[in-house]
């Protein structure tokens, strides 16, 4: 991300401020200089104007002597050599010599070739032939090499002028000269006047520096005078405020600010900084206070965690020693028991019958009670997670071998036949020989329970064409299980009712046993059963599991 380059609000303001001075003192000084040029150029023009009233003036007043200048007493005519002309152009001519200005007589044709128009005055009589109404012409040019205001006025031919200039042309008039031929009322050509501008100029500069100067002493002031105010008003409080910030950020919250001699809307601010720091304190002290409860809460917490531990432990204990209990004080005496009864009821002669079933019930009952005894310490090492699950080579046939010599003396006991069949394809497997054998001496001795006298009992050990598993199948002919119990039987404790219970004995932990032996190896086990007609339990060994033949 880039960083943006900031600046400071005085730099903004600063620079905002000198571009609108410097631009509104451009404008006005532009605006100023052109009206003045407006206001210099209509005095000179009257100026110019009176120069040409006064000029006209002499003409005239000599004009209107020349009987008293020109003719004898008698009343002859006697040129002089004062006449209206003349005299005009030598009063403008003198006029001219003594001062910056200069008023001369001009025409395209003129008699003295000193009076012939300049570049200006071209200008202005071709404008005076051209057009009748043009009376005046002016501007600012040039004049013998500085900028001059220049101003020139149409003369008409008069009555004055006929007895020189007038008709008919080529005729010699009293001085000797060709005249002209020109009539009454046209243009006879033009007084010509050069005004110069030193003064005006010096008027128009001393008036741009006067009105710079003020400007810049106002602008100075009123620009003094919000700096300051606005030092005292928004930029002190404002670096409190930063200040103020700084020590919050670095945890310290007791701070509140004065908004007095500040501008109103920082006075909000200040206002409003103000509550959010007591708000702070307030949610820091809460906060503070309810991090010590949540460290009582948890100190509370471990300690009762620290019991429950210590109850654990001793449960442990507890159930450790009652396995042991249980194996050594139970067990033990059974085995021996179930051996006294086996020998003493074969010792016993055919005229010993009664004794002979005696001792037969007390193997029977005792054998039940060992296989009750067992699945109740398997059951009660799985959940104690005593139960170590080995995963090595089996073979298939050793187990059934191993199931049989538990199995069979049952089967003869209850009257009913018990066949095993391993197809040859069966491969080795992978999982725990004890486990599986423990899986197939339940499901066999289920089916033994269940299966009234001289019924069927099939252990077979096949393999799935399909996918390579290895099925285990225990399949009977016996009562049966109807479709509803069929999920619920791989459950801890569950019989199907309780009248079988009575007849078959039982501790409802043979099938949870078989299901959880099974999935501890990867096995898969399910029931298929028909009610009446008998069982067939599946313990289907993943094609994973087993071992290719070398
Ligand atoms: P139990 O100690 O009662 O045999 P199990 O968990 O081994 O306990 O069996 C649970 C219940 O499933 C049995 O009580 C019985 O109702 C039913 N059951 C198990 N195997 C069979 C079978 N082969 N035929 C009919 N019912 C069976």
């Amino acid at each position: 991300m880039s960083k943006k380059r900031k600046f400071s609000l005085r730099t903004i303001y600063l620079t905002i401020f000198t571009l609108v001075f410097a631009i509104s003192v451009g404008v006005y000084v532009a605006f100023d200089v052109y009206v003045q040029q407006k206001q210099t150029e209509s005095m000179l023009v009257e100026e110019a104007r009176t120069f040409a009233r006064e000029m006209d003036a002499v003409w005239r007043f000599i004009d209107n002597s020349q009987t008293a200048i020109n003719y004898t007493r008698s009343g002859i005519y006697e040129f002089k050599g004062i006449h209206c002309s003349i005299v005009g152009k030598s009063v403008g001519a003198i006029f001219s010599a003594k001062s910056d200005y200069s008023i001369r007589y001009t025409n395209f044709n003129p008699r003295n070739a000193l009076d012939t128009p300049d570049a200006f005055e071209t200008l202005a009589l071709e404008s005076f032939y051209s057009s009748g109404d043009t009376r005046e012409y002016y501007g600012f040019a040039e004049y013998k090499g500085k900028k001059r205001f220049r101003y020139l006025q149409a003369l008409s031919v008069d009555e004055s002028c006929m007895m020189c200039h007038g008709e008919p042309a080529g005729e010699i008039d009293i001085t000797g000269r060709v005249k002209e031929g020109w009539t009454l009322g046209s243009v006879g050509g033009a007084i010509s006047i050069v005004i110069p501008l030193e003064q005006q100029n010096t008027i128009t500069q001393s008036n741009m520096v006067r009105n710079i100067s003020f400007f810049l002493l106002l602008t100075l002031f009123i620009g003094g005078t919000i700096f300051i105010m606005s030092h005292f008003f928004v930029f002190r409080p404002l670096k409190r405020m930063q200040v103020a910030f700084g020590d919050m950020s670095d945890g310290r919250l007791s701070v509140s600010l004065d908004d007095s001699r500040t501008a109103r809307e920082i006075s909000h601010l200040i206002t409003d900084f103000n509550t959010m720091a007591a708000d702070l304190r307030g949610m820091h002290e809460s906060l503070e206070s309810q991090v010590i409860d949540r460290t009582i809460a948890l100190q509370e917490a471990n300690a009762d965690l620290e019991k429950l531990s210590e109850n654990l432990a001793k449960e442990a204990r507890f159930k450790s020693d009652l396995l042991s209990m249980v194996n050594h004080e139970l067990r033990t005496p059974l085995t021996s028991i179930i051996a006294l009864a086996q020998t003493t009821k074969n010792e016993c002669g055919d005229e010993d019958k009664n004794e002979y079933h005696a001792w037969e019930e007390i193997e029977k009952n005792s054998n039940i009670l060992l296989e009750m005894i067992n699945n109740m310490l398997d059951i009660a090492r799985s959940d104690a997670g005593e139960i170590a699950t080995a995963s090595e080579p089996i073979d298939l046939g050793d187990v059934v071998e191993a199931v049989k010599s538990t199995i069979v003396p049952l089967a003869q006991k209850y009257r009913v036949s018990f066949n095993t069949a391993i197809a040859s394809d069966v491969p080795l497997i992978t999982g725990d020989s004890e486990k599986t054998k423990r899986i197939l001496e339940n499901l066999a001795s289920n089916a033994i329970k269940f299966t009234p006298d001289s019924g069927n009992i099939r252990l077979m050990i096949e393999r799935d064409a399909k996918n390579g598993d290895v099925c285990l199948k225990v399949t009977d002919d016996g009562i049966g299980i109807a479709v509803e119990d069929q999920a619920r039987i791989f459950d801890r404790f569950i019989q199907v009712d309780s009248t079988s219970t009575r007849k078959y004995n039982g501790s409802g932990l043979g099938l949870a046993i078989v299901k959880e032996h099974s999935e501890l190896q990867g096995f898969e086990v399910s029931v298929q059963s028909t009610l009446g007609e008998g069982s067939t339990f599946i313990v289907r060994i993943p094609q994973h599991l087993t071992i290719a033949d070398e």
